[in-house]
């Protein structure tokens, strides 16, 4: 399994009659659903090696009952050994991995959710079918495929995913406007056919068309000769061109140095390339995800410009609309945003969501399964399908 790696290390401070000590590392990526964590665990140096080792068996199993789960660090540390010889050092080191070999087994089986990422299909950099090829190298189990307002990479990412024996869930990412905020509603589990979803994103998708060119008329004012053309090599769905590909052309133009700085400079609201837009409302959005039979969740919402007050108002809205989720554990969120989220989601009685938002290897916050796992008493996302 890819995030597994057994390190060894020679901890130097051996006991009382005791000249070897070694300490073992797992590593491991903490699911929701439950994997275990020792952390800083030591074998007092009066214990046997068959003491330590019992104490190995013991939390190779379940959570440190006493300790907290640490959430931010997924590398564990699961057990300590001491002996008196090197011969019984390594007779305990063997047995040590005897014993991580079970629970890397059983590690391989834990689910991994990655709920939000792109493919060409929108703005990302990978094929559909590449982006499941990757989260599944990554160890992810199930993963959503969210493209900004369409669907067209998801056959040929169920295709592979179905290679793969990984579940693909249906999903997209819709672009609205609420209170003045451009905010991305994640649908997941959707019927990719609803006529309904399909053809309120099918509206977007031409405005989107009509918006580019807008955008490429401004940004050709401020000097930007053959900025449309320089944008469309970047793109891989000429419906969907959006003002990602046109930060890569203004990087390759010289404009910026990183993608994040052209989004600062042109193309954010009051800079030269920013081009009103009229997206649909958080309502309609919402009346597409549930026609479509999915689950609406709040995308990244540690990533919007608004106070925790209006923050408030948008999750009361959202909930009074019928949504029920939100990101709580997203690749751009940092471990405390993680936490307040999670606290959020628990105070509004929303399901939590965890993903990545990976666009490509050098563009993205974090890889494919590799956003943080929810916080304890989050109720994932997951649990509403996994019933039905
Ligand atoms: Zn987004
Ligand atoms: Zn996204």
């Amino acid at each position: 399994m890819a995030d597994c790696d057994i390190g060894f290390e020679d901890q130097g401070r051996p006991g009382v009659g005791m000249k070897y000590t070694a300490v073992l590392y797992v590593g491991a990526w903490a699911d929701h659903d439950g994997l275990i964590i020792a952390a800083q665990y030591r074998v007092p140096p009066d214990r046997s090696i068959f003491g330590a080792l019992n104490a190995a068996n013991q939390y190779s199993g379940w959570r440190n009952p006493g300790g907290r789960v640490n959430l931010r660090y997924p590398l564990f540390q699961l057990i300590a050994a001491h002996a008196e010889t090197l011969f019984q050092l390594k007779w305990a080191v063997q047995h040590f991995m005897l014993i991580l070999q079970t629970h890397k087994a059983t590690m391989t089986q834990v689910p991994r959710y990655d709920l939000h990422c792109h493919s060409t299909a929108s703005d990302g950099m990978l094929p559909p079918a590449a982006v499941v090829a990757r989260a599944h190298a990554n160890g992810v189990t199930s993963l959503a495929l969210t493209d900004h307002d369409g669907l067209s990479g998801l056959p040929e990412a169920t295709a592979e995913a179905e290679k793969l024996g990984l579940e693909l869930i249906p999903g997209t990412e819709i672009s609205v406007e609420w209170n003045d905020h451009s905010v991305h509603i994640v649908g997941l589990q959707i019927n990719p056919v609803d006529p309904t979803l399909v053809q309120g994103l099918d509206e977007i998708r031409e405005g989107r068309a009509n918006r580019a060119e807008r955008i490429a008329a401004e940004l050709e004012k401020v000097g930007f000769v053959g900025i449309l053309d320089k944008t469309m090599a970047y793109v891989g769905n000429p419906e969907l061109v959006s003002r990602a590909h046109f930060a890569r052309a203004l990087v390759e133009m010289g404009a910026c140095r990183e993608v994040k700085q052209v989004f600062d400079r042109y193309l954010t609201p009051g800079k030269p390339g920013y081009v009103e837009h009229p997206w649909p409302s958080l309502e309609k959005a919402l009346g597409w995800i549930r026609a479509a039979g999915g689950v609406a969740v709040i995308a990244h919402p540690g990533r919007y410009r608004m106070s925790n007050k209006e923050l408030g108002k948008l999750f009361e809205a959202f909930r009074d609309l019928g949504g029920e989720a939100i990101e709580v554990a997203s690749g751009s969120h940092t471990p405390e945003q993680i936490a307040h989220f999670g606290r959020q989601a628990r105070h509004y009685a929303f399901m939590g969501s965890q993903g990545s938002d990976f666009h490509g290897p050098d563009e993205s916050y974090v890889d494919l399964g590799r956003s943080l796992p929810l916080p304890d008493g989050v109720v994932p996302v997951w649990e509403s399908w996994k019933n039905n």
